[in-house]
Parts: C-alpha cells; structure tokens; sequence
C-alpha cells in the first residue's frame, strides 16, 4: 500500500469539495483502518459544500469529508480484539467519549462531546478511514456496500420512526428527502397502518411511493383533514414524524394529530422559529428530540430489519464512480435525487 490515497476535501473556506492525494491515517492501538468501496452524500454534506454558516462555524479546514461509509477492514489496532481483517463492514461515525455520565450509563448517543467523522475529524471520503473499532459496525452478507453505505441516514430514520409503538397506528410524516422516505419504509415494515408522506416536491413524492407503500400527499394541493377523511381515519394522526424542519409542516403536523399524539423531531429548523405552544399543549402531545443513532441499538435493529425483508434499495437514485463526484454533488444539488452513492473501488485506477 502506498502511504498516499485519494479523498475529497473542503481545502479552502468556500464552496466546493477538491479530489486531493492525502496520507494514509495512522491508527491507534484501538483503532482499525478500513478500505473505503462506497460512500453515500448526506444533506450534512452539502451543507459543507455549499460553504453555509452552519459549515464556515463548524468545519474546520482543510477536512476530508464524509460519514455515510461500507467498506473492508485492511489493518487492526494492536488492542483490536473481535474483528478481523478483511471483515466487510460499516460504522457509526459519531465518536464519543466514555467519561459524561450518559456514556458510563450506557447511552452513548446522548454524550455531550460527541465529534463527526467528516465534520471534526477526517472523514470517509478517502480510499482509507480511520475508526476507532468501537465504531465499527459489521456488514452480514445478506447487506451489500451500497446499502452498507447508506446505513447512517437509515439509522437515522429507524431512530426516529422507533421512537414510538407504530403497531396498528396512523403516522404522518413531514418530509419526503431519502430520510423521511424511508421513515416511511420503516414504519410500514414494523406494521404502521396509514403512513402518509408529505411535501411540495412532487419529484420526492413520486419517489416515496416507489421505496415504500405509503401515501403521498403535496400540502400545496391538498389539506391533511382532507386527506384523513379520505383515508377513514376518525380523528387524525397517532404519530408524527417531522423531517423536514419547516415551521408550516410541524404546524400542519400538530393540527393532524390526535389528542395525546406523539411527535419525534429529527428534521432540523434553520433558526429559532415560533411554535404554537397552546396547541401542543392542550392536545396533550409528547415530543421527542432524535439525535443520529443510538449506538448501538439502531444499528441492531436497522441490520435485523434488513435481514428480514425491509427493502430501501430505491431510495438511491443515482451511483457514481468517485471520479465523477461533481456530477453527484450536482445531483443532490438538484433536490430532485433521493441517495447518491459514490464508488471508491476504482479509485486507484
Ligand atoms: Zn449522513
């Protein structure tokens, strides 16, 4: 192996991500060093290629980006214990501590110091990826590099749908990027009545119906009531799933739930933004705030679910070879792809 690979960076503080010759990371003793074979683009990274005030206050740089990885195991830590080389896998990229008292209890998704593979520290778009090996996740066969690459928004979205019992219960969700989409997979799969998706793009509701049996509805055509009605619902939504972070959506979202229903929030509001307190109160509704993945509990789960039918396969829209990542960042770009996924395998070529 040679000391240099390729990666995308944010090398300067504007817009854009540069194909640069980095070394190879050193590990530690309890890290692993993984071959990077496919690499998905989270909205986390456009935000970074776009350059906003989020990234310029975030990132610092230069910084290989990336988080959402498969890829192989080609060097262990000498402490490494339980994994092996050439062991396929993907890995959690929140790194935390193990000193708060959330970690000593065990929930190691709500540390307070946790840092971000491709935000605070290097990251997986690289032929080569450092991780410690508590973060590695193995892939079963049963789970090829392109679903394994996309396992950290799916996380996200079994995280979130979850949060509550959705046996035999009515879901909304606001939001028809790939998370919400397969949200609604999600709920389906574990037995969700109705769950209908909704969105302004029709591009993304077209696609929600092609991943998961749910129903679309554009809220700039249609009203929700209308659409209860329709469905034979008696009152409105058991659970909501808000991923969209638009202040009309979790308005329409309260408005369509039941008295007492639940809400988990993974979408993400650009500001502060005002919130009908009254309302929420008065119907009586719990709301949960959903932070990535629980380590490791999602990844149990989402791997189990796979194995046992869940498909999310059409939720990826578009595959390149990493030489033409431009073209995939163009894609996401658009707002009218669902996962994009990039090859690294041919990268040395
Ligand atoms: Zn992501």
């Amino acid at each position: 192996m040679s000391n240099m690979m390729a990666a995308l960076e944010k090398s300067r503080p504007e817009p854009g991500l540069w194909r640069v010759e980095a070394p190879v990371p050193e590990i530690g003793p309890d890290d692993v060093l993984i071959r990077i074979n496919k690499t998905g683009i989270c909205g986390t990274d456009i935000h970074i290629w776009n350059w906003d005030d989020w990234a310029a206050h975030t990132v610092p740089v230069p910084m290989i980006t990336g988080h959402e990885f498969a890829g192989e195991i080609v060097e262990l830590g000498r402490h490494v214990t339980g994994l092996t080389i050439g062991q396929r896998c993907s890995g959690e990229g929140h790194l935390i501590g193990h000193e708060s008292r959330q970690s000593r209890a065990g929930k190691f998704h709500l540390d307070p110091g946790t840092r971000g593979i491709g935000v605070n520290e290097q990251g997986a778009f690289a032929e080569y990826l450092r991780l410690p090996a508590f973060n590695v996740v193995p892939l079963p066969d049963a789970i090829d590099d392109e679903i394994g690459a996309i396992l950290d928004p799916l996380g996200n979205a079994v995280h979130t749908a979850l949060s509550f019992d959705l046996i035999g219960e009515d879901v909304l969700i606001t939001g028809a990027g790939p998370i919400g989409i397969m949200a609604a997979a999600v709920a389906r799969h574990v037995g969700a009545r109705h769950v209908v998706i909704t969105d302004i793009n029709p591009d993304r509701l077209a696609l929600a119906t092609r991943v998961a049996n749910c129903v679309p509805v554009n809220v700039a055509e249609e009203q929700l009531e209308d659409v209860i009605a329709r469905l034979g619902m008696k009152q409105g939504f058991d659970v909501g799933l808000e991923m969209s972070g638009n202040q009309a959506a979790l308005d329409q979202m309260v408005e369509a739930l039941v008295m007492g229903g639940r809400i988990a929030l993974l979408g993400i509001p650009p500001g502060k933004s005002p919130v009908d307190w009254l309302r929420i109160v008065f119907k009586a509704i719990t709301i949960k705030g959903v932070y990535g993945r629980e380590i490791f509990e999602t990844w149990y789960k989402m791997i189990a679910m796979l194995e046992n039918g869940l498909d999310v396969r059409p939720v990826i829209t578009h595959r390149f070879p990493v030489s033409d990542f431009r073209e995939g960042f163009e894609a996401m770009l658009s707002g009218r792809s669902g996962k994009v996924v990039l090859d690294w395998t041919g990268s040395s070529d």
